[in-house]
């Protein structure tokens, strides 16, 4: 064997999109020898390049709610928390504000009853106060969501709707060069990031992970292996052979998500907020150069993608998509016009059945996993990084953490997130079953 192939390492992190950057940064700032490998070509350049990267808490239990609070610190005072600047350049977080429409199925109670015990501030709006608040919005109720051939689609509102608001919700301005900021964190606390390179088995012995092989050849040995492979990530549990004790299943789910021009009132410039509307079935936000992001929100009406193979899927909108995702639109946004060509992208999710994630060890010791991310999980990284170094590392102390989840400790709040919400063994969690979580 050759000196290379004898490779050495504390941890080895498979993949580096946003969250697996987190990781090789939280456990190398942690003082463990990292080495990030990645098959694509640059940090974030999967699944996390195509997020729209909507930071809210809008989540359907304490433990989801916290943890995207406490992570929404971080993005803010981003330099801070990396403790590097990236002379790439930095993310920037955006605030906008979130309005979130109360329909049925989702009236939004249990959200503000949550966030009132959590102190997070929100504001209620009736049908007039949105029209005055917001213009040009139609607030009639629609639901439920239909497909555009549906003869139902275009039938009048059968009441109006009720809306809350948080106004400390927003977006990071480029999902990608958030995953750079923190890939560089992790070299700056000397991890090395590998990419191009992809994780092709699993070393094991005596129920224990010894080490990874490499498509290039070379093995690494380590204790520690953990996978965030994104949609990958169920191919790299089946190769670790851990799946067998899973409760909560994972698999890439393709969406489609389109740039459209913002009618007036709904850009950035205008302080349009991002919107929750389950009622016609998309969320909606502002972005850079006047154009709304528009992605869909799972309606029972909807033909969910699953995708078995997650390098072959169509990664190219389709027509149909365009067409429902617009006219579904344009019952919310009447002075939205309909621009004559689509501009999007497809692109996966890791669902779980419950749509939370999985940040938890494995029936493998040593081998761990930050997967079945949702669709809902950028705005989590920084913390799921300190999650999975939390858990790491009360396993190293012998800790049993399936038997005694590992509590978290919020530095924004102070209060407890108990890490056994994301156990892969956990009973599905009672959630809006959609990317809401
Ligand atoms: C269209 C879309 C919109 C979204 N919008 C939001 C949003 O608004 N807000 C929000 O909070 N979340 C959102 N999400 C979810 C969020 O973006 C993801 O949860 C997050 O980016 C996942 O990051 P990751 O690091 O786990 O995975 P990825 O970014 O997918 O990274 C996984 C990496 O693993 C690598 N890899 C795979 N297999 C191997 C292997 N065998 N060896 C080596 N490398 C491997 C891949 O090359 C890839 O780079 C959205 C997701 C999508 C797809």
């Amino acid at each position: 064997m050759s000196e290379r192939s004898r490779a050495n390492a504390d941890a080895v992190v498979i993949g580096a999109g946003v969250i697996g950057a987190a990781v090789a940064f939280e456990l190398a700032r942690g003082g463990r020898s990292v080495v990030g490998v990645d098959k694509g070509p640059a940090p974030g350049a999967g699944s996390t390049s195509a997020s729209s990267s909507i930071i809210r808490f809008s989540y359907s239990t304490p433990d989801a709610i916290l943890t995207a609070w406490e992570s929404a610190a971080m993005w803010r005072s981003w330099a801070d928390h990396l403790g590097v600047v990236d002379p790439d350049g930095m993310a920037r977080f955006l605030r906008t504000g979130n309005l979130i429409f109360c329909t049925t199925g989702y009236d939004g109670s249990r959200i503000m009853e949550l966030w009132e015990e959590l102190g997070i501030p929100f504001e209620r709006f009736d049908a007039e106060q949105l029209r005055r608040r917001f213009r040009g919005l139609d607030v009639g109720r629609y639901y439920p969501p239909k497909r555009i051939d549906d003869p139902a689609f275009a039938a009048d509102a059968t009441g109006e709707l009720t809306a809350f608001y948080n106004d400390d919700s927003g977006y990071i301005d480029d999902p990608m060069l958030a995953a750079h900021n923190l890939a560089h964190a992790a070299r700056v606390n000397g991890a090395e990031l590998r990419f191009r390179t992809e994780v092709t088995a699993i070393e094991q012995a005596g129920g224990r992970v010894t080490g990874v092989q490499l498509s290039t050849g070379d093995r690494i040995s380590t204790p520690v292996v953990v996978n965030v492979a994104g949609p990958h990530s169920g191919l790299v549990n089946e190769m670790a052979g851990v799946t067998a004790d899973m409760r909560i299943g994972h698999h890439p789910l393709r969406q489609e998500v389109f740039a459209v021009p913002a009618p007036a009132g709904w850009s950035l410039e205008d302080g349009g907020p991002l919107v929750a509307d389950l009622d016609i079935g998309q969320y909606f936000r502002p972005q850079a150069g006047g154009t709304l992001l528009v992605g869909g929100t799972e309606p029972a009406c909807d033909e969910l993608e699953w995708i078995v193979d997650p390098d072959d899927f169509n990664d190219h909108t389709t027509v149909e998509h365009w067409e429902t995702s617009m006219l579904r639109l344009a019952r919310r946004l009447p002075e939205f016009g309909v621009p004559t060509r689509p501009v999007g992208l497809a692109a996966l999710y890791d669902a779980s059945d419950d749509w939370v994630p999985i940040y938890d060890r494995s029936s493998l010791d040593g081998f761990f996993m930050a997967c079945g991310t949702s669709g809902n999980q950028f705005k989590n990284a920084p913390l799921a990084g300190q999650f999975l170094r939390a858990i790491i590392d009360a396993s190293a102390a012998g800790h049993d953490h399936d038997a005694e989840p590992v509590q978290f400790t919020g530095a924004v709040t102070g209060r407890t997130i108990n890490l056994g919400a994301f156990s892969r063994r956990r009973a599905p969690s009672p959630t809006s079953g959609t990317v809401m979580g």
